[in-house]
């Protein structure tokens, strides 16, 4: 059978010019883009060129961000802005598990990355992305706000991409449990590779 085409609803003579059709997932995607509220936390030196990029010169209330939330319950954006050290990832994990969806990552700065100039450090993290899911990478040391601000309008450009069917979030079943907090010790512990460390763990020695 031929798929049925989809019918437009006819517009009344008299409406003609006054009603405008448009998707729900348009308006919908046009309001969340408008209202990308961050939550503020900052890291390492690459926070002071965050906190440039919200302040009134290159005026985020353009894009209805201006406001830092100082809980992540209100918050759908996460800026990660500096150097990464193994104490801090449980507390970033848990301030991300916090947030609610629909939510963001973006990670600014060759540290938050890849670790950086600190790479080899031993309390450095080599990139947040092995820990939380990141959407968005703004590149530097440190990268400028109009680099953030295209971080910015990429997020934009990809929640236009998204449609609420296809959006994990919005389904029913099985809630998100979120992000395992890694145990801090003597190294972290991703619990999530607890199968692999085991294997690797029983292994002869060569
Ligand atoms: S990327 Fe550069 S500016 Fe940013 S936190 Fe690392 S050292 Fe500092």
């Amino acid at each position: 059978m031929p798929p049925r085409k989809r019918q437009l609803p006819e517009i009344p003579p008299e409406l003609v010019g006054t009603v405008h059709i448009t998707p729900i997932d348009r308006i919908y995607n046009w309001a969340r883009k408008r209202s990308l509220w961050p939550v503020f936390f900052g890291l390492a030196c690459c926070a002071f060129e965050m906190i440039g990029a919200m302040a009134s010169r290159f005026d985020p209330s353009r894009f209805g961000m201006e406001i830092m939330r100082a809980s992540p319950r209100q918050a759908d954006l996460m800026i990660i802005n500096g150097t990464v050290t193994k104490k801090m990832v449980p507390q970033i994990i848990r301030l991300y598990n916090q947030m609610p969806e629909p939510k963001y990552v973006l990670v600014m700065g060759a540290c938050a990355i890849s670790g950086g100039p600190f790479k080899e450090g031993y309390n450095v993290v080599s990139g947040i992305d092995k820990f939380i899911p990141v959407d968005v990478y703004v590149p530097g040391c440190p990268p400028r706000p109009e680099a953030l601000i295209h971080g910015f309008l990429t997020i934009h450009a990809r929640m236009e991409r998204e449609s609420l069917r296809d959006l994990q979030w919005y389904h029913k079943g099985q809630p998100d449990e979120g992000v395992p907090v890694p145990d801090l010790g003597p190294d972290l512990v991703d619990w999530r590779l607890t199968d692999q460390i085991e294997t690797l763990h029983q292994q002869p020695a060569e």
